[in-house]
This record gives C-alpha cells, sequence and structure tokens, in this order.
C-alpha cells in the first residue's frame, strides 16, 4: 500500500493509473454483439487487457451472456474452453493450468450469503495472481474491489445483446 499524507488527496500515481486503467476499455465500451461468438470474441479482447489481480464483474439476466463472455475470457487467457462454464454447484472454478494467467470464476448466483465466500478466502481469488470473474456480482457487491471492471449484459433481441462498462451504483444483478 502505498503511503498518503494528510490532506493531500490522492497520491498522483494513483490517479494516473486510475485514468490509464479506465482508458484501456474506452475502445471496447459500449458495444453490441449479434452471437454467441462474437460475445466470446469479445471475451477474448477483453483479456488481452487483463493483468494478475484484475476482478471482471458480469451483471445481468439470466440468458444475458456472462458465461459466454467468460467463455472468451477464458479463451483469450489461454484456458482450455470447453472447461469454463457456470461454476453453478461449485461457486469458485479454478483454471490454474494452461492460461497466461489463472482464471477464478465465480458464479454468486446460488450464493445464501457473503460469508459463504468468505470462508472461501475470496481474497485469494479477487487479490491474487490470476483474473477473476464474477457472474451475479450484486449478491456480492460490498466485497467487490473497487477497481472492478464492471460489466453489464443486456438482451436486445434473440442473438443481440449490449455490453457496457459501468458504474458501482444502483446495481442489483
Ligand atoms: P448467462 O451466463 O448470462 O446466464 P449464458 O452465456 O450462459 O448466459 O447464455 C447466453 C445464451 O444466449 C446462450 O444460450 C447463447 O447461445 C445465447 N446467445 C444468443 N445470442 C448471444 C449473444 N450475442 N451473446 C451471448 N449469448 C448469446
Ligand atoms: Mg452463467
Amino acid at each position: 500500500m502505498e503511503k498518503r499524507e494528510k490532506g493531500k488527496g490522492k497520491p498522483k500515481k494513483d490517479v494516473e493509473t486510475r485514468r490509464a486503467a479506465s482508458s484501456r476499455w474506452e475502445k471496447l465500451f459500449p458495444t453490441e454483439t449479434t452471437s454467441p461468438g462474437e460475445t466470446r470474441a469479445l471475451g477474448e479482447r477483453i483479456a488481452a487487457h487483463l493483468t494478475a489481480g484484475d476482478l471482471v464483474a458480469l451483471y445481468g439476466d439470466l440468458g444475458a451472456g456472462k458465461t459466454q463472455l467468460a467463455k472468451g475470457i477464458g479463451r483469450g487467457l489461454g484456458v482450455p474452453e470447453r472447461d469454463v462454464r457456470s461454476p453453478t454447484f461449485t461457486l469458485v472454478h479454478e483454471h490454474a493450468e494452461g492460461g497466461r494467467l489463472p482464471l477464478y470464476h465465480i458464479d454468486a448466483y446460488r450464493l445464501g450469503d457473503p460469508d459463504e465466500l468468505r470462508e472461501l478466502g475470496y481474497e485469494r481469488y479477487f487479490y491474487g495472481e490470476g483474473v477473476c470473474v464474477v457472474e451475479w456480482p450484486g449478491r456480492i457487491e460490498a466485497l467487490l474491489p473497487e477497481t472492478a471492471i464492471r460489466l453489464r449484459l443486456s438482451h436486445q433481441g434473440r442473438d443481440k445483446r449490449r455490453i457496457e462498462r459501468v458504474e458501482a451504483e444502483g446495481m442489483d444483478g
């Protein structure tokens, strides 16, 4: 952690890092895809910009394409694609092998209580050596790091999806 002097506001480096972090997404979002394959391809492009300790929060209804996007991110990181599927019964899928970075894929849909994630040692996934992708992040909003990359996917028709970057406020899914 960087030391912060009282009354001097945020350290300059922090502000610059945030600005750079934000601008890396400006070219990608908002966007629309017209097939699951296109959403996976978008995931691959997202993955190219990800580094260790990044968390990608995927908001959106059932069928919005969160898992398709996660698959693409996995592919972009070099994780065997067939392995990336909704971790519905296990909460977390760890893909430690084969990729540029480990991928931790979390589905909070069935999470009863954020304490379940605390017990699991979520810090290892959120602030670890890999990239963390979270489906249904609204269920664990309070635990998400301030730096989370929040994406909202929404239905625009049968095969059309809008994917945009959103801020933390007012999230419910
Ligand atoms: P979620 O994880 O958000 O519940 P999934 O990724 O599991 O959603 O499922 C998305 C469903 O929508 C899949 O059946 C997929 O084939 C379909 N689909 C149709 N068009 C798209 C698109 N443009 N992007 C992603 N999925 C799409
Ligand atoms: Mg899913």
